[in-house]
C-alpha cells in the first residue's frame, strides 16, 4: 500500500519531446505520485517533426484525471493541489486562431530541420551576412532551431496562417496558456524574438522577421499567478509557475548560484550554466539565455546553454526504426556486454549538429564498422556519443563561463542507464552526480508555481531530501585521449553531408 505524504501539494505539468506528464510534488520536493503518457510523433519528410496540439492536449488532461483519481481512491481530496506549475519543450512553434481558439497547423517540434534553406535567406537578409547577426540582443544565433524562423515558415507556406496573420487573428506560443495568451521570460528569450536586456519583444528583430506583434503573447516572469483552470478536477486552481522545460531542470537542480551548471539528458541533451545577473556572450558556440526570473519584482538570471539536438532520440531510433532493442533501458544492458565499440562511432546528427558546431548540414553516420560489429557495438556507440557530444559542450563551458568543471550534477529520463553514467563519467574525466529524484525538470516548475502562492519564502535556501548516486572516471586519460580522437574524425565525417 502506498503511503502519501501530508499535503499541500504542487501540480506539475510536464510537456516533454516525447511523453507528457502530471507530477504531484509536497513542499519537500518529493514525488507523491504521477502520471505519464508517450504521445505520437510525425515525421511527414525526412527532418520533419510535428506534435498534434489536440493530442498533447487530450493526453495531458487525461494525466491529470488519473492522478485526481488516485488520490480520491486514497481518500485525498485534490483541493490538496493549491498550484499548478508548467514546463514545456522549448522553441516548438504553435500557432492558432484567436477567433476559434483552433490551431492553424500541427506544432513544429524544436528539432525539426525543415527551415534549412530559409535560414540561409535570413542569413543573406542581414547586413552582416552573418548567422550571428542577432547574437547580442538575443543570444541565439539564426538557425532551424528557434522559434522566430520556425514561425516564419508557417508564414510562408501555409495559406491559412498567412490570412490569420494579416487579420490579426494569429497566436502565436510555444504553448496553448488556457484562456490567457501569455509566456514566461524563460520561453520568450528561446524565440529569437525577445531581447535579453529589456525582457521585451525586439521592434527590429520583430520586423526582420516581418512578425507583427498582436501575435506575440505578453511576457511575464516564471513565477506569478497567470490564470486559474477553469474546468476539471482541478477548477480554480492557480497556474502560477511557467518555465521551459531545461530552465525548469536548471531551478530543480537548484543551481541558483553563479557557476552552478546542469545536464540534462532527454530527447536532446542541455547543459545549463548559471551566469548570474548579466547575459554573457559565448564565443565558443553556446547560447545566451534567461535562466529564471522568479518572480514579476525578483532579478531576472541568465545562463549559458550547450544544446545537442539528439541524445536519448538515438536510443529511440534503435527501438523504433532499427528494432535493435526492445525497450530503451536495453540499450545499456547491450552496451555493458562489450568492453569497447571495437572502433565504432556513431554521431546521431539526424538533425544536423547543434552547439557548439552549429551545423544543419550535418546528418547521421555511423563509421568504423566491420564483420566483427554487433549491436552491442552499436549500442555502446550511441551511449559515447551522447558522452562526446557532453564533452564538446564542457570544454566550450568551461572557457565561456570562466568556472572549471569539476563534477557534473545530470537529470533526465536516460540516467536512468547507470551504464550511460558510467561512460559519462569516463568520457568527460569529471564526477557525475545523479540524485534519486530525477524529476527535475518537474520540479523547478512546481517550485516556481508554489512560490507565487506564498508555499517557499526563499526558494534559493530551498533543500530537497533527494540523496546523489555518484559516478567516477574509470579509464586513464591516454584512453580516453585515444578514444576521443576517433570522436573528432568521425564528426568532421557527419558535416557537410546535405
Ligand atoms: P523528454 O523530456 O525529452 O521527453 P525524457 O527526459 O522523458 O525526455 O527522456 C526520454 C528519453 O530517454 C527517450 O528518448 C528515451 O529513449 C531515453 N531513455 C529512457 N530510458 C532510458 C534508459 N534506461 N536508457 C537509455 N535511454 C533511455
Amino acid at each position: 500500500e502506498k503511503v502519501f505524504p501530508a499535503g499541500p501539494y504542487i501540480g506539475s505539468i510536464d510537456n516533454g519531446t516525447s511523453s507528457t506528464r502530471f507530477i504531484l510534488f509536497d513542499t519537500k520536493g518529493n514525488i507523491v505520485t504521477s502520471s505519464q503518457s508517450e504521445f505520437p510523433q510525425y515525421y511527414p519528410n525526412a527532418g520533419w517533426t510535428e506534435h498534434d496540439l489536440d493530442e498533447i492536449y487530450e493526453y495531458t488532461v487525461k494525466c491529470i484525471e488519473n492522478v485526481c483519481a488516485e488520490l480520491e481512491d486514497n481518500g485525498i481530496s485534490p483541493s490538496e493541489i493549491k498550484a499548478i506549475g508548467i514546463t514545456n519543450q522549448r522553441e516548438t512553434t504553435c500557432v492558432w486562431d484567436k477567433e476559434t481558439g483552433k490551431p492553424l497547423h500541427k506544432a513544429i517540434v524544436w528539432l525539426d530541420v525543415r527551415t534549412r534553406e530559409l535560414v540561409q535567406e535570413l542569413i543573406n537578409k542581414t547586413e552582416s551576412k552573418d548567422a550571428k547577426h542577432f547574437s547580442k540582443k538575443c543570444g541565439l544565433p539564426l538557425s532551424t532551431y528557434f522559434s522566430a524562423v520556425k514561425l516564419k515558415w508557417l508564414l510562408n507556406n501555409v495559406p491559412q496562417v498567412e490570412e490569420a496573420h494579416k487579420d490579426n487573428r494569429l497566436m502565436f506560443g510555444t504553448k496553448l496558456t488556457g484562456g490567457v495568451h501569455a509566456t514566461d521570460v524563460t520561453n520568450a528569450s528561446r524565440t529569437m524574438l525577445m531581447n535579453l536586456e529589456t525582457l521585451q519583444w525586439d521592434e527590429e528583430i520583430c520586423q526582420f522577421f516581418e512578425i507583427n506583434k498582436s501575435c506575440l503573447p505578453a511576457i511575464k516572469s516564471s513565477s506569478e499567478v497567470y490564470g486559474n483552470v477553469v474546468a476539471g478536477p482541478l477548477e480554480g486552481v492557480p497556474i502560477s509557475g511557467i518555465l521551459g522545460d531545461q530552465q525548469s531542470a536548471l531551478v530543480g537542480q537548484l543551481c541558483f548560484k553563479q557557476g552552478q551548471l546542469k545536464n540534462t539528458y532527454g530527447t536532446g541533451c542541455f547543459m545549463l550554466c548559471n551566469t548570474g545577473s548579466k547575459p554573457v556572450v559565448s564565443t565558443h558556440g553556446l547560447l545566451t539565455t534567461v535562466g529564471y526570473k522568479l518572480g514579476p519584482e525578483a532579478e531576472c538570471k541568465y545562463a549559458l546553454e550547450g544544446s545537442i539536438a539528439t541524445a536519448g532520440a538515438s536510443v529511440k531510433w534503435l527501438r523504433d526504426n532499427m528494432g535493435i532493442i526492445g525497450k530503451a533501458s536495453e540499450v545499456g544492458e547491450f552496451a555493458q556486454k562489450v568492453d569497447n565499440t571495437g572502433g565504432v562511432y556513431f554521431v546521431p546528427a539526424f538533425s544536423g549538429l547543434f552547439a557548439p558546431h552549429w551545423r544543419d548540414d550535418a546528418r547521421g553516420t555511423i563509421v568504423g564498422i566491420t564483420q566483427y560489429t554487433t549491436k552491442e557495438h552499436i549500442c555502446r556507440a550511441t551511449l559515447e556519443a551522447v558522452s562526446f557530444q557532453t564533452k564538446d559542450i564542457m570544454d566550450s563551458m568551461e572557457i565561456d563561463s570562466g568556472y572549471p568543471i569539476n563534477l557534473l550534477r545530470v537529470d533526465g529520463g536516460m540516467t536512468m542507464s547507470d551504464q550511460l553514467m558510467q561512460i559519462q563519467a569516463d568520457i568527460a574525466g569529471v564526477e557525475i552526480d545523479r540524485p534519486s529524484m530525477l524529476e527535475t525538470t518537474a520540479l523547478g516548475a512546481a517550485l516556481a508555481a508554489g512560490r507565487a502562492v506564498g508555499l517557499f519564502e526563499d526558494l534559493e535556501k530551498f533543500e530537497t531530501e533527494a540523496s546523489v548516486s555518484k559516478f567516477k572516471p574509470q579509464i586513464s586519460a591516454e584512453q580516453r585521449q585515444e578514444m576521443t580522437k576517433g570522436w573528432k574524425k568521425a564528426l568532421e565525417k557527419s558535416m557537410g553531408w546535405v
